[in-house]
C-alpha cells in the first residue's frame, strides 16, 4: 500500500502540490487525470523521491520513502539507501528511457544485478520470463533503436518489473506512441492490473482508466479535487472543475 500524507511542493514561488492526501491499497489500480501543469508528474516523481517534497511524507508498505524517522524528526536517507528503497517503486516514463547502448536483455538485468545483487543467471532467467509476459521473447538481443515505440515501452515495463517492485508508476506511458501502438502497451498494463500489482497511472486515456482503474483521481492546480470509482468520477462528478475538465476530454 502507498500512503501519501499531506505533501506539498513548490518550485520557487509556484506551489505545484498543495497538501495532497491519497491512500492506495495494495493491488489497487489508480488513474490520475487532470490538465497540463496540474502536478501529476511531480506527484509521481515525489512518490519515487525523484522530487523532494517540502512537507508531508510518503510511505510504501509502511516504509518511509527517502527518509528515516527518529522520534518526531525525519532525516533524509543517504543516496545509497534512497536508491535501495527506490527499488520498491518502479517507474515507466513517457519516452521509454531505455539505455540505447544496451540490448533488451542488458537493459532489463542491469538494475537487478547492480542494485539488488542478483546473479546474472537468475536475472537473465527472470528477464526471459518478463519478456514472454510482454510478448517480446524474440527481441531479447535487439537494441532499442531496432524496436518500435510500443515495443520499447513494453521493454521499459519489463525492466521496471525486473526489480519486483511493490508499486509501479506510469507517467503517460502511451502519449509518445503512434495511435496504432497504444493498444499493445495498454494491454500489457491491463494484464499487470489483473495480476494484482499496485499501479498508479497518469493518463489521458479516459476509456482505459474507466476499464482498468479501481479509482480515478482528478488533480488541478496542485490539489486533488476529487477521487472515486470510475463511475463516480466519470459519470457523476461532484465538483464543477472535474465536470469542466471531463467535458473537454470525453
Ligand atoms: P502535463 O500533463 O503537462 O505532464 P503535469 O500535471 O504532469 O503536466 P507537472 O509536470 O507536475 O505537471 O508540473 C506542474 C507545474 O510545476 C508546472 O507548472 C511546471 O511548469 C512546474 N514544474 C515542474 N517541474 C519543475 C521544475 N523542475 N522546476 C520548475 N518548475 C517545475
Ligand atoms: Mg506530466
Amino acid at each position: 500500500a502507498v500512503r501519501i500524507h499531506g505533501i506539498s511542493k513548490s518550485f520557487g514561488t509556484l506551489k505545484v502540490l498543495d497538501d495532497v492526501e491519497l491512500n492506495l491499497p495494495a493491488g489497487s489500480v489508480t488513474a490520475i487525470i487532470g490538465p497540463s501543469g496540474s502536478g501529476k508528474s511531480t506527484l509521481l516523481r515525489s512518490i519515487n523521491h525523484l522530487e523532494r517534497v517540502d512537507s508531508g511524507f510518503i510511505s510504501v508498505d509502511g516504509k518511509l520513502v527517502g527518509y528515516t524517522q527518529k522520534g518526531e524528526v525525519l532525516y533524509e536517507l543517504k543516496e545509497k539507501d534512497i536508491l535501495k528503497r527506490r527499488t520498491d517503486i518502479g517507474m515507466v516514463f513517457q519516452n521509454f528511457n531505455l539505455f540505447p547502448h544496451l540490448t533488451v536483455l542488458e537493459n532489463i538485468i542491469e538494475a537487478p544485478i547492480q542494485v539488488r545483487g542478483v546473479s546474472r543467471d537468475e536475472a537473465t532467467a527472470y528477464a526471459q520470463e518478463l519478456l514472454a509476459r510482454v510478448g517480446l521473447s524474440d527481441k531479447i538481443d535487439a537494441y532499442p533503436r531496432q524496436l518500435s515505440g510500443g515495443q520499447q515501452q513494453r521493454v521499459a515495463i519489463a525492466r521496471a518489473l525486473a526489480l519486483r517492485p511493490k508499486v509501479l508508476l506510469f507517467d503517460e506511458p502511451t502519449s509518445a506512441l503512434d495511435p496504432e501502438l497504444v493498444g499493445e502497451v495498454l494491454d500489457v498494463i491491463k494484464e499487470l492490473a489483473r495480476t494484482g500489482t499496485t499501479l498508479v497511472i497518469v493518463t489521458h486515456e479516459i476509456g482505459f482508466a474507466r476499464e482498468v482503474a479501481d479509482s480515478i483521481v482528478f488533480m488541478e492546480g496542485g490539489h486533488v479535487i476529487e477521487a472515486g470509482t470510475p463511475t463516480q468520477i466519470l459519470n457523476d462528478a461532484r465538483h464543477p472543475r472535474t465536470r469542466a475538465f471531463l467535458a473537454k476530454v470525453l
